[in-house]
């Protein structure tokens, strides 16, 4: 194992477990510590451990999952690597999201080729050294790293995870790393309480692993009171200053500033020798203010095939509120179920709606239902913006709506090995031989040529963009003359490969198709230029509505 050089910081480093239950906002936790450390100046870099055996989510359902997130080098990962994004300037590779999956396939391949010169290879200390060793490479020539570790205290498989911490904290010495439990308080109706036995519970699993943490955020819908935080305190022993409250947020960009409030920065800061510099939120402060004030709202439609599990379009939802920040508006996500989408139900389904997105995807299912919602937006001059899929399927709507080619198709949906010259939506030929699903896409950011004088460069105000993949098939091009000719026009180019990035009409007021993901850049305090866009065209086409 390559040795970890020491950098001029003595790297500290904050660990975020999860106790109680899950989905209880551990990653919003350690993305917002992330934003409160960087707002005080420091060098802050963050990563997720995850305790499942898949290598990496790529291959996840977003049913069971929620989104890929896919970062700038192509690796495709857990979700919270966009809160992490989002929240902080932070830029995060494939080191960042660590899975046991990985974990074991690097000490499997090195058992295989000998590394361990025929001794037994063992969780403890073979699994739990790679562990450490992922986590101080990423810490390397920062001032803090946090490492959230997914899962919850007390499942099996986050015991290496566990285990490699209580070794970590100990090999860093006190004062070099924080161990942040995060865990949910009930209210129970009956006895008007909060109740802290499940957080004892938690704390007593943690400690038998040899983990004492130092600090304590308990979810609960009702602020915590010191006699609360004192009984907490004192059967978890840590200090009843150590015990903080996260309440429910009326927007989760609102939690770094409810934990700076509950002074879970200033006593981190204190845990790790850290000096107090004062932070500076006016950023944060002004952008809350307007998604808690906006002074105006309007209505997207988003019709996917996931809309029962929101978490499926994270990133999507939150660029849309970010294009909402930039024009001080607020943006309703009406989630349409592009499979009950038809002839009968759309005129109802998308009634006031002012914008119709149409996002990623895979397979045929619910596709009928996005041709229809595109066709509707392209007819009605309603604002549109397909991503990804969604602008897959605006070419083929327009080649057979438009052009006539009622035979339109996607490579996608025909059997391998079949002859079709209808795929407006085909597959480049080095990619023809897939053999591993999980390895043929294309992945990560790629450079984007903008062609002047289009809506996508109004937009950006930029020649050269670099947005981030995650698809296999593409544009046809020999289609791209007839789509010019009919008004379907080429505004972005990868040129290095002649691939078709950006699709828009010209005889429309926003119709924007782009290969890419651009949700994937978009930050609160920097919102992306096309969701800002794709935003303002729908507060006019609001006003047109309205006259
Ligand atoms: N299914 C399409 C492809 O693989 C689009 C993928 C996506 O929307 N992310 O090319």
């Amino acid at each position: 194992m390559k040795k970890i050089k020491q950098n001029k910081f003595q790297t500290k480093y904050v660990f975020v477990t999860g106790g109680v239950v899950s989905s209880i906002g551990k990653g919003l936790t350690a993305a917002s510590l992330g934003a409160l450390l960087q707002a005080r100046g420091f060098s802050v870099t963050i990563m997720k451990c995850d305790p499942y055996l898949n290598v990496d989510p790529g291959t996840m359902s977003p049913f069971q999952h929620g989104e890929v997130y896919v970062t700038e080098d192509g690796a495709e990962t857990d979700l919270d690597l966009g809160h992490y994004e989002r929240f902080t300037q932070a830029n995060l590779t494939r080191a960042h999201s660590v899975s046991a999956g990985q974990i074991y396939d690097t000490v499997i391949s090195k058992e295989r080729r000998g590394d361990y010169l025929g001794g037994t290879v063992q969780v403890i200390p073979h699994i739990t050294d790679q562990i450490k060793h992922r986590i101080l490479e990423v810490g390397q020539g920062h001032e803090v790293a946090l490492v959230e570790i997914g899962g919850t205290v007390g499942d099996i498989e986050g015991l290496p995870f566990l285990e490699a911490i209580r070794q970590l904290r100990s090999d860093l010495g006190p004062g070099h790393s924080a161990l942040i439990h995060v865990t949910y308080v009930p209210y129970i109706k009956a006895a008007g309480e909060l109740k802290s036995k499940p957080t004892q519970h938690s704390v007593k699993e943690l400690r038998e692993i040899g983990l004492q943490p130092d600090m304590l955020v308990c979810r609960s819908e009702y602020p915590l009171d010191d006699n609360f935080k004192k009984k907490t305190a004192l059967f978890c022993s840590v200090d009843p200053k150590n015990v903080v409250a996260a309440n429910d947020a009326q927007t989760i960009y609102e939690v770094p500033l409810m934990l700076h409030n509950e002074g879970l920065d200033s006593i981190l800061l204190e845990t790790l020798n850290l000096k107090n510099k004062p932070p500076v939120l006016e950023g944060w402060q002004k952008m809350v203010r307007v998604l808690k004030k906006p002074n105006k709202r309007v209505k997207i439609a988003l019709v996917g095939k996931y809309v029962d599990l929101k978490e499926s379009y994270k990133s999507l939802h939150e660029a849309l509120i970010h294009g909402g920040i930039a024009n001080l508006s607020a943006v309703d996500i009406h989630y349409v179920d592009s499979d009950k989408l038809n002839h009968k139900t759309i005129k109802q389904e998308l009634k006031d709606v002012t914008g119709i997105l149409v996002p990623g995807g895979f397979g045929l299912r619910g596709v009928d239902g996005k041709l229809l919602a595109i066709q509707f937006a392209r007819e009605h001059k309603i604002p549109f913006f397909g991503i990804c899929y969604g602008m897959q399927l605006a070419a083929i709507e327009f080649a057979r709506n438009v052009c006539g080619i009622s035979k339109a198709t996607s490579r996608e949906w025909i059997s391998a090995g079949t002859e079709n010259e209808n795929c407006v939506i085909d597959i480049m030929p080095e990619q023809k031989n897939i053999v591993d699903k999980g390895g043929t896409m294309r992945l990560g950011a790629f450079p984007c040529k903008l062609i002047a004088g289009s809506r996508a460069f109004k937009e950006y105000n930029q020649k050269i963009i670099f947005e981030r993949h995650r698809h296999r098939y593409e544009f046809n091009n020999n289609y791209r003359a007839l789509f010019e000719k009919r008004g379907l026009t080429c505004s972005g180019l990868y040129e290095s490969r002649d691939l078709v990035e950006i699709l828009e009409l010209k005889s429309h007021p926003w119709f924007i198709g782009v290969q890419f993901h651009p949700e994937f850049k978009s930050r609160p305090l920097d919102p992306h230029p096309l969701f800002v866009g794709f935003i303002s065209a729908s507060l006019k086409e609001q006003k047109r509505q309205t006259l």
